[in-house]
């Protein structure tokens, strides 16, 4: 069930210790600093973990385990918000045209751009998700990860990759492979855990994004994430941090995880509930993740 694996970005089998979280070994390339968990699952084991359970666990709410998505379903009207923002600042770096959103769970962000003109595709290896997409807004999903697909070579003019990289088993080939298919100056929208971050640094160990190691296998800085980008023939156009829309009760909760004073964010939590904020909408951007707009570099663009 495990494999070995050697550095996704330069190749290089030499690595440092940076955590150990759940039994499962994360480590940083001495080479070009690519931190990645090895051994890791095999491919066809993590395709496997994004069942119905993964859009809808308990493990945040009871604070066992880092899994998942706590209601991912109810949480639609936010999402889309965020979703609606970020294709705002896709459309100001292309034109509208056929879009395929890689990793595209319940179809949100597909129905969304859809309605504003766009033409639309998804994939994505959870099953229950990719059904989802299809019942409920009749899009066109395809089951399976990028490189199985085979999408035909120049079939896009973007794609976007939202908090997917960090959970593929090939990362590097899947860039090249949405190089592959996006048309000549086709834009990628890509979104990533920042591990350099602020938080990262402060939280170590008890950073979220570390501890879902089942299902993050990679984590990316904007350094290595520009330099992987840019093997995989992108050049970046934008590179920013990710904000996201709450609403203040689940947000309050969270915030157990990133300070250190559990009873003032206790009581701070139940006064919000108590006054009836909890389903106020909040846009947050806690500098956490990375948003990088990259365009597809050909020879006759150089
Ligand atoms: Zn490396």
């Amino acid at each position: 069930m495990l494999e070995y694996v050697r550095c996704n970005l330069c190749g290089a089998d030499n690595t440092e210790p940076v955590a150990e979280i759940e039994g499962f070994h994360i480590v940083r390339c001495r080479q070009c600093g690519l931190i990645y968990v090895n051994p890791r699952y095999r491919e066809d084991f993590l395709q496997q973990l994004y069942t119905a359970e993964y859009y809808d666990h308990d493990g945040i709410r009871n604070g066992q385990a880092f899994f998942g998505y706590e209601d991912y379903i109810a949480d639609e009207e936010n999402i889309r918000i965020t979703f609606a923002k970020r294709l705002r600042t896709i459309e100001r770096f292309v034109n509208k045209g056929r879009l395929l959103d890689v990793g595209c769970a319940t179809g949100f962000f597909l129905d969304l751009a859809r309605a504003k003109g766009w033409e639309v595709v998804g994939s994505e290896v959870s099953e229950f998700a990719a059904q989802y997409a299809r019942e409920k807004f009749g899009l066109e999903v395809h089951l399976g990860a990028l490189r199985q697909l085979h999408f035909a070579p120049e079939a896009f003019d973007a794609v976007t990759m939202w908090d997917v990289i960090e959970h593929v088993a090939d990362p590097m080939g899947d860039l090249q492979e949405v190089w592959r298919i996006l048309r000549e100056g086709g834009l990628l929208s890509l979104i990533t855990p920042d591990s350099d971050s602020l938080v990262a640094r402060l939280l170590g160990k008890r950073w979220e994004e570390l501890r879902r190691v089942r299902e993050h296998i990679y984590f990316f800085s904007r350094r290595t994430i520009t330099e992987m980008l840019r093997r995989a023939g992108f050049e970046v156009l934008r590179i920013e941090s990710a904000d996201k829309v709450f609403y203040l009760g689940p947000a309050m909760e969270r915030l157990k995880y990133y300070t250190w004073d559990g009873v003032l964010t206790k009581t701070a939590t139940h006064l919000v509930y108590k006054l009836g904020l909890d389903r106020i909408r909040i846009n947050i951007n806690p500098f956490t993740k990375i948003a990088v707009y990259a365009r597809k570099r050909t020879e006759t663009s150089l």
